[in-house]
């Protein structure tokens, strides 16, 4: 349970075992998703920064961007004091503040993920660190990337991005984080080669035709943020139904394919000098 979780705890007044019953809020798109943006991020990738992260990635048996994705995710189980120091990383919660990211408000010491993104992205850039830190930095872009264009990540602090919201799905319960995390990808029922193929297929964010525009974290943040405002996001009737899906679903597509765009836009310009 991070510090957030234990803040919200009394004010929204819900018992310790319901809340703890929850899913964390830190568990991004699926790991269908951040394979997805790293596949698609390394379609993009440049000469120079292709051959600096194929370096670093060497150093682990069996390594690739797209498998080293969800990685994050999983250090709760595997690396439990990198997991809770961590665990505020993933998010930033700033829409009750209309999606205006301030520092001081949403990410002291650098605790959200625009700050973490900020400070690993420095440390992948160093070229005097070892190369060990420098591929778990690497590991930490690629996932952040991602989990910074999943809607509910910059979303509403009070509902934890939709992790408290409960609704129904396909005849089950579940919540709005994790539809969008997973839930609207899995109906699709397609696999990473046939998926990534559909995403390239889409128009090209208006980010990649314009990249020198979109190198900031925090830009990033708020235009997510603004999806996750949007009216009609929070299904009436707590209930997902094919409406919902047809609208948003390819919304989810659309955030998959910009972060990897933006994805390449970062590693290429991090490791653009040998
Ligand atoms: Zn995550």
């Amino acid at each position: 349970m991070n510090k957030l979780h234990r803040l919200l705890m009394p004010a929204l007044g819900i018992a310790t075992t319901v809340i703890a019953t929850l899913p964390g809020q830190a568990l991004a798109w699926g790991a269908q998703g951040h394979r997805l943006v790293a596949r698609i991020a390394e379609i993009r990738l440049e000469p120079q920064a292709r051959v600096e992260i194929d370096r670093l990635l060497a150093s682990e048996p069996g390594a690739t961007l797209s498998n080293i994705a969800p990685w994050a995710d999983q250090l709760r189980a595997n690396d439990p004091d990198l997991g809770k120091k961590s665990a505020g990383w993933h998010y930033v919660n700033m829409a009750e503040e209309d999606c205006i990211f301030s520092p001081p408000t949403h990410c002291r010491n650098d605790d959200c993920v625009v700050g973490a993104l900020k400070q690993q992205s420095a440390l992948l850039a160093n070229r005097q660190l070892n190369d060990r830190e420098r591929l778990q930095a690497l590991k930490f872009v690629v996932h952040l990337v991602g989990d910074l264009h999943q809607p509910l990540h910059a979303g509403y602090g009070h509902d934890r991005g939709g992790n408290t919201y409960q609704l129904q799905f396909n005849g089950r319960g579940t919540n709005l984080h994790s539809v969008w995390d997973s839930g609207m990808f899995y109906t699709l029922q397609l696999n990473d080669d046939q998926f990534l193929q559909r995403l390239l297929a889409l128009p090209a964010p208006a980010a990649r035709r314009a990249p020198d525009l979109q190198r900031d974290p925090a830009l990033w943040a708020e235009q997510t943020c603004r999806i996750a405002t949007r009216k009609g996001l929070y299904p009436s009737g707590h209930k997902i139904d094919e409406r919902y899906t047809a609208v948003w679903e390819p919304v989810a597509e659309a955030q998959l394919r910009l972060g990897g765009e933006q994805l390449a836009a970062l590693l290429n310009q991090l490791l653009d000098t040998p």
